[in-house]
This record gives C-alpha cells, sequence and structure tokens, in this order.
C-alpha cells in the first residue's frame, strides 16, 4: 500500500504545471476567460490537494460577482457560527440585469390562479452541497463550477446561460463543514496518508456531520428547527428552483449514486411525473457525464423520496425535481479503498461534471421542468379536494408561545393560515376566535401543509414500502399544539401575514407576592431569568385562589409563586425583574393582596414549595445529537446553561455543582458509576436518556423504576453517516421490502400524560402523542411513577407492522423514581427529537425545575 502512495503523490507533482488543473476538471471543455481569476490562483494550492477553507471560498463568490457580469452573489442568512449563508447566481449578463423580473415571472407558477405561459421563462437551477459537514467533496466541487460557468467561452455554456439562473450554495451546513475541513486540514500528512486508520479520516471529539448543534440539517426542511434551514426556506420561496441537487457522500468503497430511488420509496401525494419523466431527464445527462470519464455509479438501489425533510425531496412538494447525489467518502485528499485508491479529486470531477450535467439537462428540457411546476401547484388543489377533510382547526387557549412558533412553522412553508372567527367544537375540543386560526386544505401549499398534519390519509404505506428513515414526519404532533380535521366549511377571518404580537406583563405592583401560571411553553424561560437574577421562586403543589389586582384568580398546581420578602432584592428590582420576565416568555404576572387564600392552600403553605436554581450537566456519552438537541433547547430557547461534560471529567468534577444530570448513554466506569449514585441521594436529579435508561433504572431502588430495552432499531437521533443509511437501506433489498415481523419505523402512537405528576405542571390535557423508535418500553414496577405510556397502541401516523403496533400498548415512554432525597427520570423516547418535538421538552423542563419526585398532590 505505501509504495502506491507513493506513486499517487509523485503522479499529483508530475502533472502540477500551470494548467493542470484546468486539464483534469476542465480538459476539453472550451477556452476559460483569463480575466477571470481560477480557483488555484485565489486558494493558493490545486483543488483537491487540501480542502478549502469557507470563509474563503464566500470570499472568492464576491471576487467572481465583482469581476464577471455573469454572476452576483446574495446573502441570505447567517449560521449560529456567524457565517454568512450565499448562494452565487450564475446567468448570463442580460439576465442579471432582469433577475428580479424573471424571479417575478417564476413565481407565477407556484400561483395555480396566474395564467402565465412557460415558454418566455428561465429555468432554475440550484446547486447545493456539502449539507453534511464532513461529506467534504461538495463544497470544494462548488469552486470549480462557479469559475467554469463564469470564465467557460464555450458557445454550448454561453447559450444555456441564457435559458438559465444557476444558483450554487457552496455549503448548505457552514459551520458543519468548516469544522471538518478545519479537522481534515489539521491532519493533512505530506505526503498524503490513504491509511483509511489514519486519524485525519475519523472525527474530532464531536462529529462533522451536524451543525452547531449536531443537528442534521438534512433531515431539518420541514422542521425548521435550526436557523440555516429557516434562512434556506425563505429563500426556496423566492426563486422554486426547477432542479434541486443534493450532494452528498456514502462509504468509501461505493461508487456513485444518483436518482432515481427505488419505486417503493415514493410518497403518492407526489405527482409520477417527478419520478417517471425529470429524474429520468436528469439520470439520462447524469449517466452521460460520468460515462465520459469512466466514472461507476448506481441508481434506483437506495436512498428515498418519502418524505419532505430532505433537501432532495422538499423540491419535489415545490414543482421542481430534487435529487441526492452520493460519492464514495475520502474523509481526506486520498484514501485506500477496496476498489484502489480514491483521490479527493476524482470526487470532486464526478460531482463537477454532475453539476454542469445538470444545467444541460434543466435548459435541454426547460419547458418540461416550467410546465411541471405550473401543473404541480395546480393539481394541488384538485388533489386537497379528494380528501374528506376541508379545513383544519388549531390553537391553544392557554399557550400564546406555542401558537406563534407553529403559526410561524406554517408561515414559513408560505401555507395560507386565517384568524377563527367565532367559537368551535368538535371531538371534545372547543377553539376560541382570538387563540385559534383555520388553514383551508385547498392551497397551492397542499403537500406540506398535509404533510405537517399527515395522519397516514395520503402517504400510501404499504408492506411494501420501503423505510429509510422515520415513518412519520409530521410535526403538529411533537408541537402538541391542539387541532381538529373538519369535514365541513370553517368560516375563514382575516389572512395572517405574520405572526401575532404578544407581549407579558406584570398586573400591578405588590407588597405581599406575585404569581403567575405556568402554562406558556416559555414560561421556563421566564422563570429561570428570575432565578438567574437572584429572585427566590416557589411551585405550589396544589391550586389556590388569590384576590389579585384584577380580582379572584385561580392557579393550578405548578403555577410560580414569588413572595416579596424572602429576597435579598428590593421591591422595585423585583418588579423590574417580573416585569422583563413576564415578557420573555408571554405570561401574565398576577399582583396578590391577600395571602389568606379564597380558596385552596394559603400562600405560606408547605406545599408552596422554594425551588433551587437549576444547574444542568450533561454527561457526554457519544451520542452528540442527543446532547444538541437538549442543548438547543436549554440554552437556545430557553437560555438554561447546559455544561457538557466527558464521561472522563465526571470522574473528576464536584457534581454537587448541579442540580441535575442528564445521562445520554454509553458506559459508565464503575467510579463514575458510584459519584453519580451518591449524587442522587443527596438530592439530584437524573435525567437518563433511552441510552442510559438501563444503568438509571438499576438506580431506582428498591424496585426499579424501568429497564429499556434501548432503541432496537435507531433511525432517529444516532449520528449515522449516508453510509451507515444506505447500509440499512441496502439490506433492506434483500428482506426488508417486505415489512415482515415486529417492525416499525418512528411511527406516532397516542399517549396518555399522567396530569397527576409535578413533570406534567403546565400542561392542561392527558392527550398526547409520541414519537416511537422501537417496541420497547420502559418496564414498569412497583415504586416508580408512570409520567407518560401510549394507551391503545392506535397508529397515528407512519408505519408499523400489526404484530409491532400489539406491543405498545400501555407501553412506558416517560417514568420516574426516588432514591435517598433525589431522583431519577427515564426517557424512553428523546425528549426534543430533531428539536420539534416541543411537548415532551416541556415534561425535561419540568424534571430540571421541580424534580422527579411524586410530589406531595
Ligand atoms: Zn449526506
Amino acid at each position: 500500500m505505501k509504495r502506491s502512495i507513493v506513486l499517487f503523490f509523485v503522479s499529483l507533482l508530475a502533472v502540477a504545471h500551470v494548467h493542470a488543473q484546468d486539464e483534469y476538471y476542465f480538459g476539453g471543455r472550451g477556452s476559460l476567460n483569463p480575466d477571470i481569476p481560477t480557483p488555484e490562483s485565489f486558494f493558493g494550492f490545486r483543488i483537491g490537494t487540501a480542502l478549502v477553507r469557507y470563509d474563503k471560498v464566500v470570499e472568492y463568490f464576491k471576487l467572481l460577482a465583482d469581476k464577471s457580469d455573469r454572476a452576483s452573489l446574495q446573502v441570505f442568512g447567517k449560521s449560529w457560527e456567524d457565517r454568512e449563508q450565499v448562494k452565487l447566481f450564475v446567468t448570463s449578463p442580460d439576465n442579471q440585469r432582469n433577475l428580479e423580473n424573471i424571479r417575478q415571472e417564476h413565481i407565477k407558477l407556484a400561483d395555480p390562479s396566474a395564467s402565465v405561459a412557460t415558454s418566455g421563462q428561465k429555468v432554475i437551477v440550484e446547486l447545493a452541497y456539502n449539507v453534511h459537514g464532513g461529506e467534504i467533496a461538495g463544497t470544494d466541487a462548488s469552486v470549480l463550477v462557479a469559475y467554469y460557468l463564469v470564465a467557460s467561452e464555450d458557445p454550448d455554456i454561453v447559450r444555456r446561460l441564457n435559458d438559465a439562473v444557476v444558483l450554487i450554495e457552496p455549503s448548505q451546513n457552514p459551520d458543519g463543514r468548516e469544522r471538518a475541513a478545519n479537522y481534515i486540514n489539521g491532519f493533512h500528512s505530506w505526503p498524503p496518508i490513504a491509511d483509511p486508520a489514519d486519524v485525519e479520516h475519523g472525527s474530532g471529539v464531536t462529529p462533522h456531520r451536524g451543525n452547531h448543534f449536531w443537528n442534521d440539517l438534512n433531515r431539518d426542511w420541514l422542521a425548521l428547527a435550526q436557523i440555516e434551514s429557516r434562512n434556506r426556506v425563505a429563500f426556496y420561496h423566492k426563486w422554486y428552483p426547477n432542479v434541486y441537487l443534493d450532494f452528498h457522500e456514502m462509504g468509501s468503497s461505493s461508487t456513485y449514486y444518483f436518482e432515481p430511488s427505488p419505486l417503493t420509496t415514493w410518497n403518492k401525494i407526489l405527482p409520477k411525473s417527478n419520478y417517471e419523466v425529470l429524474n429520468a431527464i436528469l439520470a439520462k445527462h447524469f449517466s452521460a457525464s460520468l460515462n465520459s470519464i469512466g466514472s461507476l455509479y448506481y441508481t434506483k438501489e437506495s436512498f428515498t423520496n418519502l418524505s419532505p425533510i430532505y433537501g432532495s425531496t422538499y423540491p419535489d412538494y415545490q414543482g421542481g425535481v430534487g435529487t441526492t447525489l452520493e460519492v464514495g467518502s475520502t474523509s481526506g485528499v486520498v484514501i485506500e479503498t477496496a476498489a484502489g485508491l480514491r483521490p479527493f479529486s476524482k470526487n470532486l470531477r464526478d460531482n463537477f461534471l454532475i453539476s454542469i450535467a445538470a444545467v444541460r439537462a434543466a435548459t435541454d428540457e426547460k419547458d418540461t421542468f416550467l410546465k411541471h411546476q405550473q401543473e404541480f401547484f395546480k393539481s394541488a388543489l384538485t388533489q386537497a379536494d379528494k380528501l374528506a377533510t376541508k379545513y383544519i382547526v388549531f390553537g391553544s387557549k392557554t399557550d400564546k408561545s406555542l401558537n406563534n412558533l407553529f403559526l410561524e412553522h406554517l408561515l414559513q412553508h408560505h401555507i395560507d393560515v386565517y384568524e377563527l372567527t367565532a367559537s368551535f367544537s368538535q371531538d371534545d375540543k372547543t377553539f376560541e376566535a382570538g387563540s385559534a386560526y383555520v388553514v383551508p386544505l385547498r392551497q397551492p401549499q397542499f403537500r406540506v401543509l398535509q404533510s405537517i398534519f399527515e395522519e397516514n390519509e395520503t402517504n400510501g404505506f404499504s408492506d411494501t414500502t420501503t423505510f429509510y428513515d422515520i415513518s412519520a414526519w409530521s410535526t403538529v404532533h411533537g408541537y402538541g399544539i391542539p387541532f381538529v380535521k373538519v369535514k365541513t366549511a370553517v368560516k375563514e377571518g382575516p389572512q395572517l401575514t405574520q405572526v401575532p404580537a404578544v407581549a407579558g406583563s406584570v398586573t400591578a405592583r405588590s407588597e405581599l407576592a406575585y404569581a403567575f401560571d405556568y402554562f406558556d411553553y416559555l414560561t421556563p424561560k421566564a422563570l429561570y431569568y428570575l432565578q438567574d437574577h437572584g429572585v427566590k421562586a416557589r411551585v405550589a403543589q396544589r391550586p389556590f385562589t388569590s384576590k389579585t389586582s384584577v380580582g379572584d384568580k385561580s392557579f393550578v398546581a405548578g403555577s410560580i409563586v414569588i413572595p416579596v420578602a424572602y429576597q435579598s432584592l428590593s421591591s422595585d428590582e423585583l418588579y423590574t425583574l417580573l416585569n422583563e420576565a413576564a415578557k420573555l416568555a408571554n405570561v401574565t404576572v398576577y399582583a396578590i393582596s391577600d395571602g389568606f387564600s379564597v380558596a385552596g392552600i394559603d400562600l405560606g403553605s408547605n406545599n408552596i414549595r422554594v425551588l433551587k436554581k437549576p444547574a444542568v450537566a450533561a454527561i457526554t456519552g457519544g451520542n452528540w445529537t442527543s446532547i444538541g438537541e437538549l442543548w438547543a433547547l436549554l440554552g437556545n430557547t430557553h437560555h438554561i446553561p447546559l455544561v457538557k461534560i466527558t464521561p472522563q471529567s465526571a470522574e473528576r468534577v464536584d457534581l454537587s455543582n448541579y442540580t441535575s444530570i442528564i445521562l445520554s448513554g454509553g458506559q459508565l466506569s464503575p467510579e463514575l458509576s458510584r459519584r453519580l449514585t451518591d449524587w442522587v441521594e443527596n438530592g439530584g436529579t437524573l435525567i437518563a436518556l433511552s441510552g442510559a435508561a438501563q444503568w438509571a433504572s438499576s438506580l431506582a431502588t428498591p424496585a426499579p423504576a424501568g429497564g429499556g430495552r434501548g432503541n432496537q432499531r435507531g433511525t432517529s437521533t444516532a449520528d449515522t453517516t449516508d453510509a451507515a443509511a444506505s447500509t440499512t437501506a441496502q439490506r433492506g433489498r434483500g428482506g426488508l421490502g417486505g415489512n415482515g415481523g415486529s417492525r416499525l419505523n418512528g411511527i406516532i402512537v397516542h399517549a396518555e400524560l399522567n396530569l397527576s405528576h409535578p413533570l406534567a405542571y403546565g400542561f392542561t390535557s392527558k392527550d398526547f402523542y409520541t414519537l416511537k423508535n422501537s417496541t420497547s418500553g420502559l418496564r414498569q414496577t412497583g415504586s416508580s411513577n408512570v409520567v407518560l405510556k401510549t394507551t391503545t397502541g392506535e397508529l397515528v401516523n407512519g408505519y408499523a407492522t400489526p404484530e409491532a403496533l400489539s406491543e405498545l400498548t400501555d407501553n412506558v415512554v416517560i417514568a420516574s423514581a426516588t432514591r435517598g432525597r433525589g431522583s431519577i427520570v427515564i426517557f424512553g423516547e428523546s425528549p426534543t427529537f430533531r428539536g420539534y418535538w416541543l411537548a415532551p421538552g416541556r415534561i425535561l423542563t419540568n424534571a430540571i425545575f421541580f424534580g422527579g419526585g411524586s410530589g406531595n398532590r
């Protein structure tokens, strides 16, 4: 092997003369404008011999826009780590001058009421790279593509740029890309090391794949839990690309993959022409390109088009065609594989040719793509008409923040939402004007709307459907917002153009005490804000009714009480802080005028318990995706710091600094196990995610609280790679195609919340949904308290075999137990799956503030 590495490196050097790069990547493709700076001259090395830095790519794209009248650059957002998200627009100089008109004409295709000819329109091609940070051949290829399309003097390219507007996004995940590039460049050797065992081909403490919170941005297109996705989808709806290329990498030994994906992974809500016509056009051009350089590839055997959660599928739900491209990974500049040496530059060349092929395909068949899009949005209306449901009414009477978060979610997808004008009741649920909304199914965005509310009405799953990921991606169930599907007409009020403004307030000054409800989704943020500023808060464990500045007001268990005395702050300071906290969380803080309650317990009752300010740590057990979800929930949403400690450090640090410790999984050393046990017995709240459920349940004495067998078929939060996922899919060819046996794929079932438990504070209904990733539940034993369990195993959304569903009756999902002075809370499923399962996240924040004890009710 060593000799071949040396030979390879020598051959790289041998071709390192001025035009080597042009020849390898652009050979035989016409002359290039010498006024346009080459990537090599700008970056200072030949593309493919190291990884380009993301900030330098943005700088290079700005330079191209500056030097050429074919290029312009738009910054459409910033990542969590403040990197610019950019698109380079490449098209003819005439089109550049006319870009806004082109866009205005183009978006008429997404309006079924507009009649517009497609013939004069431009086709929109988007090339989007590197959504997974460690799948590195995207961003570097984007540099080659951008340069070539801007500099090429080939009359064929010049002509095509009259017909197309090409959008190039060098990385859909700038933070993950930069993490990978810094890591890989940091371990780069001269000569390069192809041995896959070398540290260069691995990853650092955290995986390269996700964004700042290790969230998989390729599964966030519907949920939009991450800022990068929200920015991207906002931009998407300004342009509605006809062709969208989404570049990935798979196992090192694999060749190249492009769609069509298997027929068993298509969602029946999409028009067949997407698969049969558009993907066929692309495949014809992709194959010709790779044939021309002898690159091998495969199609139809893996990957999926079932749901709009991916970058390669959301476009399918917008009248375009999205396509997954996968190339065997090098995770460095060269890697030894079973098929021989794979140089990074070879991957870049494949990706370059595929990118140019997409421009050819789109311009050759421009009218086909444009007409498909126009027809797509027209057929959305007729497809909606076929459903029995005509309207959906939703909204929470007690939780304005949840309403607003969900409204924002719908508006981000350009779904038409209207105010509800009069109270409406159905299925034992009542909705009131002012806190509820109505969406008609008959609208251009019907298909995305239906995905958000899907309950197996339209996905067309059968036992021959092949699943690559969860089979239930609807978001409404994760938000936990009340809704009903209505078969009759519902009167629509004014259309919402933006989320309604809401603001909390304090009703008056009090010299005695204040109290507020715990219903609003953002209340934990307000509570922590107060505690962090030195306010001593208490929680009511029983209901009471007090005289307040606005009359008698009833408070349920879980309400927060803040006496004015007993503080180290002045009455003025407290009042100011309460006003600030109220605004953070849309809560009304009531000024209480009498400690003797009108009903229920008095303000001085022992059942109004003093709360400790939470100090939360997570012990990282390798499952960074789970940690990232919690970090985003606590840190970003509620501004509660999450200290992340490695298991090694946890053996040394003083655990008594923390009130709650989250255990995500992995093996515990005997020392850490002993320390955690002591810490719980001394009053800590241990929060165990499913990977740590087994150990945590052993702590719950005298009888174990749980003992989940853990995820049998992890589809969800594991740090998967495309390679691993593709292996699963390939296994599916053999046997999984028929979904036999006891099998489920990330389904949603009904569950019941134990409203008498302190972990249910803030909830008003026991009706709950849970996402099940396996049939196993937590074992229920004598001393443990069930917080959440499935009911009859009735399937709400997704695919499972009847055998699997039969195992889901009374399946415990969240349980708690006490040990010594502390408590243990075990989550059998993720508390905040991919950041959009908001409802179980509330149970997690309750555990942090109130502990997992059974309370005193
Ligand atoms: Zn990928």
